[in-house]
């Protein structure tokens, strides 16, 4: 059973045009990079719901195999970056140097890595692969675990809420799609282990899309983000290591109220480290609450900025 046939008509034409970007309606639509496309639009534009069905099986047997992991266009988010450099027990730059290609994210225009294909032109194979597969499976990219599915993020007009779905991708090469195994999203992606991928690099997700959404006004509040605040998202978003030195080597804990517990946490887990990065550029950039400046710096930073604009 495919994912067309587990949706009736009327539902289908209903998903159908939710899916399609209205900008009249959708303040807010980003399609991250959890396709790894290689022909002309071969995404199925169907909102695949937890519980919906359909039929993909990936095994050695297939004709294809091997075929998608060449040319992929695969944009690595932190924690992804994060699993590959602890299984080959190498710092960020490194990897970097090796394995990925600086890009700016198409639609947040922020700085970002992409996993780097072989050949003079990009569609060679990917550095990870090997004759009887992918060699980094158990930490393989989390768009190599949503495929064939994608992942598209949606904010409605005046609406607070994103809504999250799959949809799914069916390139001509694949023939995964002809195998009779049926399974639903829900099933796929734990299946997949995409689960601390999702949780992990959801804030990072977050801040693309309202980079995105703010750029036909300029950036965040009608300002560019200043180059210092791209190499931070940069570092947040690549360099556990840097980040960590940041954290505890700078003011960073004398300027940011952040609780003891939580101290605590980033200074054994990578993970949280991660995550108070994330939080702490979406306060960078977008003033939201998500830390807070100690009060007397914040003080301090309200009178500077008075005087700057000459209120003072
Ligand atoms: S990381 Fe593995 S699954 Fe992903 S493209 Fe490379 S070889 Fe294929
Ligand atoms: S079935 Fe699809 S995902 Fe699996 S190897 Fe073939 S092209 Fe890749």
């Amino acid at each position: 059973m495919t994912a067309d046939s587990t949706l009736d008509e009327e539902d289908r034409l209903s998903h159908e045009e939710t899916f399609r970007p209205d900008t009249a309606r959708d303040q807010k639509l980003s399609v991250f990079d959890s396709v790894r496309v290689h022909s002309d639009n071969p995404v199925q534009p169907v909102k695949l719901k937890a519980g919906d069905s359909f039929n993909f099986r990936c095994h050695r047997g297939v004709s294809c195999w091997n075929t998608c992991c060449h040319g992929a266009d695969i944009t690595l988010p932190p924690y992804d970056i994060l699993r590959l450099t602890r299984r080959f027990g190498v710092r960020a730059p490194e990897f970097l140097e090796r394995y990925t290609v600086p890009a700016d994210h198409e639609s947040a225009g922020m700085p970002v890595v992409k996993l780097k294909m072989g050949g003079d032109d990009g569609t060679g194979a990917c550095p990870f692969l090997a004759e009887e597969g992918c060699t980094v499976y158990s930490d393989r990219p989390a768009a190599c675990r949503y495929y064939p599915l994608g992942l598209i993020s949606v904010k409605l007009k005046d609406s607070e809420v994103k809504e999250d779905f799959n949809f799914l991708v069916r390139e001509d090469h694949c023939r995964g799609h002809d195998e009779t195994q049926s399974q639903t999203v829900a099933e796929f992606c734990k299946d997949q282990g995409v689960e601390p991928y999702e949780h992990i690099n959801r804030g990072w997700i977050d801040i693309l899309m309202k980079l995105a959404s703010w750029r036909p006004m300029g950036g965040p509040m009608g300002k560019e983000p200043t180059p210092q605040a791209r190499q931070m998202f940069f570092m947040v978003s690549t360099d556990v290591e840097r980040l960590r030195k940041f954290v505890f080597e700078s003011s960073f804990l004398e300027r940011y109220q952040i609780p003891a517990e939580a101290v605590e946490m980033v200074r054994g887990s990578d993970e949280a480290l991660i995550c108070l990065g994330l939080d702490w550029l979406k306060n960078v950039l977008f003033h939201e609450p998500t830390v807070e400046l100690r009060p007397e710096v914040l003080q301090e930073a309200i009178a500077k900025a008075r005087t700057e604009i000459g209120a003072a």
